[in-house]
């Protein structure tokens, strides 16, 4: 087994997006989402209220590029660059990938597991403790050990295009920071360029690196939303996290089960122009 298991450069693209558009829900404080409702549009409807459009589930991974964009010649004056996430708490957590680390991990689900006084000569759970702290540094958490300016190269918009961009239908995988639960769901990234584009793949990336960490939802789109805003100095970002099972709410209760929840974050231009955000809400739907 490779000890000094270090984040990795797994490029798993995908991740359901969530939003928080400027007027619409904010999961409840419990990584649960306050959305409950079958799986379908319904559900989403709820979530998405502020955008008046259903959102029904999709699958695959797609690149969409315009649609219906002539108005965007107009919204000049209110291109700008929204706030972005103000973290309340300095986030402290690294992925040094050293032995140490990993025997600390190690050592954590070990004693997990002996507090529930499992049997240690069951072969079932002889390597489990070792193989878990390699699986929360290879996998679940390796994106505390990367860095979007390493694996993004931008390159100049030498067509002068203003057009959206958007790739949806990329599924992401996280861990809840309330439960250590997972998560996952689909994520779209839309972003309208000024000087720089960056490649499509790329998205993806960004948006695996934040989901792959002990996370909550909503922070997932607005890091990766805030992170293109820095790498892109776009006039403006809209993530979508959508369809996505919470399982530390869907495995309890049988009433929430079928829930999904849909956050958006939306930077710059998007923050201002609804017409904008509803384009993008139907293409991810179409
Ligand atoms: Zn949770």
């Amino acid at each position: 087994m490779n000890e000094n298991t270090n984040g990795g450069k797994d490029s798993v693209p995908g991740a359901k997006a969530q939003a928080n558009g400027n007027n619409n829900h904010k999961h409840n404080g419990t990584c649960n989402g306050s959305h409950n409702g079958n799986h379908d549009s319904e559900i989403a409807l709820e979530a998405i209220d502020g955008l008046g459009i259903s959102l029904p589930r999709v699958s695959g991974g797609t690149v969409v590029r315009g649609g219906g964009l002539d108005t965007l010649q107009d919204l000049k004056e209110l291109d700008e660059h929204g706030p972005s996430f103000i973290e309340p708490f300095e986030p402290t957590e690294r992925l040094t990938g050293d032995l140490e680390q990993y025997q600390r991990i190690e050592k954590a689900i070990h004693d997990l597991l002996d507090a529930f006084n499992v049997n240690w000569k069951d072969p079932n759970y002889t390597d489990t403790p070792k193989r878990v702290a390699k699986a929360y540094m290879e996998f679940w958490a390796n994106g505390y050990g990367r860095q979007a300016e390493d694996e993004v190269t931008v390159f100049p918009n030498s067509s002068g295009s203003g057009d959206l961009v958007l790739v949806k239908d990329m599924k992401f995988y996280s861990l809840c920071s309330h439960h250590l639960a997972p998560f996952t769901g689909y994520g779209a990234i839309a972003y309208i360029a000024n000087e720089t584009l960056l490649g499509l793949s790329k998205l993806g990336r960004i948006l695996d690196i934040y989901a792959r960490r002990f996370q909550l939802q909503e922070r997932i789109g607005a890091q990766t939303a805030d992170k293109l805003m820095e790498l892109l100095n776009p006039r403006g970002v809209m993530v979508v996290l959508y369809d996505v099972e919470h399982l530390c709410m869907s495995s309890r209760g049988v009433k929430l089960h079928e829930a999904s929840t849909t956050t958006v974050a939306t930077r710059g231009i998007f923050k201002n122009e609804a017409q904008l955000r509803s384009e993008v809400m139907s293409l991810i739907k179409s």
